[in-house]
């Protein structure tokens, strides 16, 4: 298996909560390194882009509202395999699907204040690490 990076993003449910230690330390422990992290808070643009393959589900303005409420910490993982092995850390996206120890299982409010987000594939992990970070914030 490759190196690879992906994109992760600590939800407002979980900034409020204080998680990102907590989060941070699951992702640690699973082998995946943070090569870059900052904390920033989203307009309703910034999020209604990110989630733009979205747009037609019926929870969009929900989302996007959630994801500007409050402050997110955006990071890079890498790490062998790590958008899969990020996604098996993070659990299901329904906490009450979400396997035992996962983020998900031990953080997740609801279906929708599910603590994270992780890229799903090589080509979007791609392209959300680029929009949030540029090459010159990613020192390995
Ligand atoms: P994942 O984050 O696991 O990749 P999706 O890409 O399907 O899940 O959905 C993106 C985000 O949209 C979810 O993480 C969650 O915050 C929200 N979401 C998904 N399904 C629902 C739903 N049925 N109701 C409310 N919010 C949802
Ligand atoms: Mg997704």
């Amino acid at each position: 298996m490759a190196i690879e990076r992906t994109l992760s993003i600590i939800k407002p449910d979980a900034t409020n909560r204080n998680l990102t230690g907590k989060i941070n330390a699951k992702f640690e422990d699973a082998g995946l390194r943070i090569v870059a992290q900052k904390r920033i808070k989203l307009s309703m643009e910034q999020a209604g882009k990110f989630y733009e393959v979205h747009a037609a589900r019926p929870f969009y303005g929900e989302l996007c509202e959630f994801m500007a409420s409050a402050p997110v910490v955006v990071q890079v993982l890498e790490g062998e395999g790590a958008i899969a092995k990020n996604r098996e850390v993070m659990g299901a996206t329904n906490p009450k699907d979400a396997a035992a120890g996962t983020i998900r299982a031990d953080f997740a409010l609801s279906v929708g204040e599910n603590s994270v987000h992780g890229s799903d594939a090589p080509d979007t992990a791609a392209q959300e690490i680029a929009y949030f970070f540029s090459g010159l914030e990613l020192v390995g």
